[in-house]
């Protein structure tokens, strides 16, 4: 018997890296998943892929920062599913990197809208989902990056992830009494496109490699395990927490 078997889950940034990693990975562990993401072609392939496998899931493209999409993607998992029992909100852009002097604020709102405003919609819609269901496993994925580590040109992006840190821990306080957990997950570098945006050359790899105690970035799927024990009932009593899965990045001095 899979961890989560007879859950749905919605997945997003399912198109690509950490999110089609875990999706795949809940589907494997009996969930139905609901994938998002804007690239319609990408979510097509990976629901081919689980339903080879013998799962269950749809795809639902949009943009997370709109609310249009936050709403329609709940009421479509509940529509065809009838329930909702956890949630993964994944999509994420590096966005723009560099001196903030240089940075416009077009850039800066985009970053903060993709990563930290998608967050707060994703709750305004997924919480009461999953409170008619009886509680439930909400999860955002944060990063080292503006937590443990201040990492020169990323401001945006440091800013939009501490802010989901913030937002998790008032989010476990308030839904706590209704058995709904709220946890942010932490990665360290994770070898996936937008990784290799950020480090597109042999150094470059080196180097990000090299920032880690275990000198290696993760696969995508060691990520996807983490999400897994915060989506099932493994993390029973864990909530409010900022979750680091990150090869030794935020310890290592070397
Ligand atoms: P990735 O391979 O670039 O995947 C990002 C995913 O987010 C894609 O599925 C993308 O799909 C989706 N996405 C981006 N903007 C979106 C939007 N506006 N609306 C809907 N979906 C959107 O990146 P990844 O490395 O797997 O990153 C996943 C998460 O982990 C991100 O939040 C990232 O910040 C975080 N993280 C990554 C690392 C790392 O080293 N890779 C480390 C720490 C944290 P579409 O393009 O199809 O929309």
């Amino acid at each position: 018997m899979g961890a989560l078997e007879n859950k749905v889950a919605i997945v997003t940034g399912a198109s690509a890296g950490i999110g089609r990693a875990t999706a795949r990975l809940f589907a494997k562990e009996g969930a139905t998943v609901v994938v998002a993401a804007r690239r319609e072609s990408e979510l097509g392939v990976l629901v081919d892929a689980i339903q080879e496998e013998g799962g269950q899931a749809l795809a639902v493209a949009g943009d997370v920062g709109d609310e249009h999409f936050a709403r329609k993607l709940v009421d479509e998992t509940l529509a065809r599913f009838g329930q909702l029992d956890v949630a993964f909100n994944n999509a994420g852009i590096l966005g723009a990197m560099g001196p903030v002097p240089e940075m416009s604020l077009a850039e800066w709102d985009q970053v903060i809208t993709t990563n930290l405003t998608s967050a707060f919609l994703a709750a305004k819609y997924q919480l009461p989902a999953m409170g008619s269901a009886g509680g439930g496993s909400l999860i955002f994925t944060s990063t080292f990056v503006g937590y443990s580590a201040g990492m020169p040109g990323m401001a945006a992006y440091a800013a939009s992830k501490a802010g989901l840190i913030g937002l998790t821990q008032v989010l476990a306080c308030e839904y706590g009494p209704h058995n709904i957990r709220v946890n942010a997950l932490l990665p360290g570098g994770t070898d996936t496109a937008a990784a290799r945006e950020f480090a597109n050359t042999p150094e470059a790899l080196a180097f990000v490699a090299n920032l880690h105690a275990m000198k290696r970035t993760a696969k995508p799927e060691e990520i996807a395990q983490s999400a897994l024990y915060l989506a099932s009932d493994a993390s029973s009593f864990t909530t409010g927490s900022a979750l680091l899965v990150d090869g030794g990045v935020s310890i290592n001095r070397v």
